[in-house]
């Protein structure tokens, strides 16, 4: 079978540092296997995205010479699909409208426990739609960290695959996708371990094969915050690319020389596909320090 991979950001701010580190991991380790790399843009929230913020994220890609394969997919034209899908479990009881709002859920002790399964709720306006999770997932394998062990209360928890406000969630858009563009394997942050337990069972409910995991440690700033959109974290597309580059690559556990700050971005990009290794990737699946694994 082909190796596809894929990088799929959400357009709620410029690509950050964090998110080039998710890009190039997701590059390296799909082109070293000779395979493809797909692009997805996931802008499924419209209130958080910034006008523009998909075409700047794809034209710096451009420039760090990260060229994807095949057209981009786009969530936002996706709606039908995901709609369609919610709706046959509707119909099959599989899943449920729920009206239960966050405060509630955090007075019940911060999990949802099943309670709107049973009323048979039937207007879906302020709702949202919860899946009946038929088989929680408590641990995975991800390919670098061995087992991964996931919260038991919120691997049991039926999770929302649409928001109260209308919006299609994360976790359902993200399974059909995957499974719409034929991927393999997903490489992206250790900040979405968690959810991945919900992804899997949604590939069990479908019969279809999950694809492979590899979680990427996360930088910490120099402030000690974890570089997110949700922390602000500075766009990069007017930082000096390649010095940007080199730190990614060390980050990601690469030892280089500095005669490599000699070199084109395309002949770095390339000598990073030949000698990537996930045996040199940091061993932690939290955040940790910038500058902790620099090799130089
Ligand atoms: N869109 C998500 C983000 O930007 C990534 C989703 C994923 O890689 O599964 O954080």
């Amino acid at each position: 079978m082909t190796y596809k991979g894929r990088f799929a950001p959400s357009p709620s701010g410029p690509l950050h540092f964090g998110s080039l580190i998710a890009a190039l991991g997701s590059y390296f380790q799909a082109k070293s296997q000779l395979g493809q790399w797909l692009v997805r843009i996931e802008d499924l929230d419209p209130p958080r995205e910034m006008p523009g913020c998909a075409k700047l994220i794809l034209k710096t890609l451009e420039e760090y010479h990260l060229e994807w394969d095949g057209d981009i997919l786009y969530q936002s034209k996706r709606h039908d699909i995901y709609q369609e899908k919610i709706d046959s479990w509707l119909n099959s009881g599989q899943a449920y409208y729920c009206e239960c709002t966050r405060k509630q859920i955090k007075a019940q002790g911060g999990f949802y426990k099943g309670i709107c399964r049973d009323k048979k709720l039937t207007n879906s306006q302020g709702c949202a739609v919860r899946l009946h999770t038929p088989e929680p997932v408590y641990q995975f394998n991800d390919i670098k960290h061995g087992e991964l062990t996931i919260n038991p209360a919120l691997a049991k928890e039926d999770f929302i695959i649409k928001r109260r406000d209308g919006l299609f969630a994360y976790n359902l858009a993200v399974v059909l996708d995957d499974l719409e563009q034929g991927i393999t394997e997903v490489v992206r942050g250790a900040d979405l371990i968690e959810p991945t337990g919900r992804q899997i069972s949604l590939y069990k409910l479908l019969k279809k094969t999950p694809v492979s995991y590899l979680h990427l440690p996360l930088a910490l700033g120099n402030d000690g915050q974890k570089l997110s959109k949700q922390n602000h974290a500075k766009g990069i597309q007017n930082d000096n690319k390649k010095v940007l580059l080199i730190d990614a690559m060390k980050f990601l556990g690469f030892h280089i020389e500095p005669d490599m700050y000699n070199a084109r971005m395309d002949e770095i990009i390339s000598w990073g596909v030949k000698n990537w290794s996930i045996s040199m990737l940091p061993k932690s699946t939290g955040s940790i320090p910038l500058f902790s694994n620099r090799s130089l």
